[in-house]
């Protein structure tokens, strides 16, 4: 890891490549989602566990109500980070790719929790039929993988995520809006 800047994120240290002073908090604005600033994060993750420990540090900044944009190309880890989330909020099985069914459901303590990968959706109405209007609830938190599959139809997410491949690794982005900077629903 160069020795250059580190920010923390839960467990572990990463090295963001950012100068210092622009990594924490750092305020900007989102071209993706235009209304309300977002705090930004950039993590270089070099290997899976890695990736699985940056999803469990994840859950901590989560709270139920919130939805969850997973952004990147096929391979990128989307699907890995999901699961370092969901292990961070007690799930112990497996967590599989919901490619085929659209959106998977986890109940881990009586708590809702929907994962979906929307690469194979072919219309708006198939997202209707699935019931995401009642999964994105104050009781849930929605993960979403292509959520650019889904637009205009999802509302805004709480938190976006973007991986990009570098070299073996990868970097990994996270937008965040802070509580005070949120409206309602948005549906
Ligand atoms: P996606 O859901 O974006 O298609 P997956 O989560 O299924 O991608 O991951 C695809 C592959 O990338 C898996 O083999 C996984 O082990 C690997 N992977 C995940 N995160 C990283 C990382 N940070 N560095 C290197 N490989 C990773
Ligand atoms: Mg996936």
């Amino acid at each position: 890891m160069p020795a250059d800047v580190r920010i923390f994120l839960g467990p572990c240290y990463y090295s963001t490549g950012l100068q210092p002073g622009r990594i924490r908090d750092r305020l900007c604005r989102s071209s993706h989602v235009q209304k309300p600033l977002m705090r930004m994060s950039r993590i270089e993750v070099p290997d899976e566990s890695s990736m699985l420990r940056v999803g469990r540090s994840v859950a901590q900044e989560l709270e139920f109500g919130d939805l969850v944009f997973l952004q990147g190309e096929l391979g990128a880890g989307k699907t890995t980070i999901a699961r370092g989330i969901l292990s961070g909020f007690g799930w112990q099985d497996a967590v599989t790719s919901p490619t085929y069914t659209l959106v998977d459901f986890y109940d881990i303590g009586g708590k809702s929790f929907y994962h979906m990968d929307l690469y194979r959706l072919q219309s708006a109405d198939e997202l209707e039929m699935a019931g995401v209007r009642d999964m994105i609830s104050p009781q849930s938190i929605c993960l979403i993988e292509w959520p650019e599959r889904g637009e205009g139809l999802l509302p805004e997410p709480d938190m976006e995520i973007r991986i990009r491949y570098r070299g073996v690794g990868r970097e990994v982005e996270i937008a965040h809006r802070p509580r005070d900077l949120r409206g309602g629903p948005g549906w």
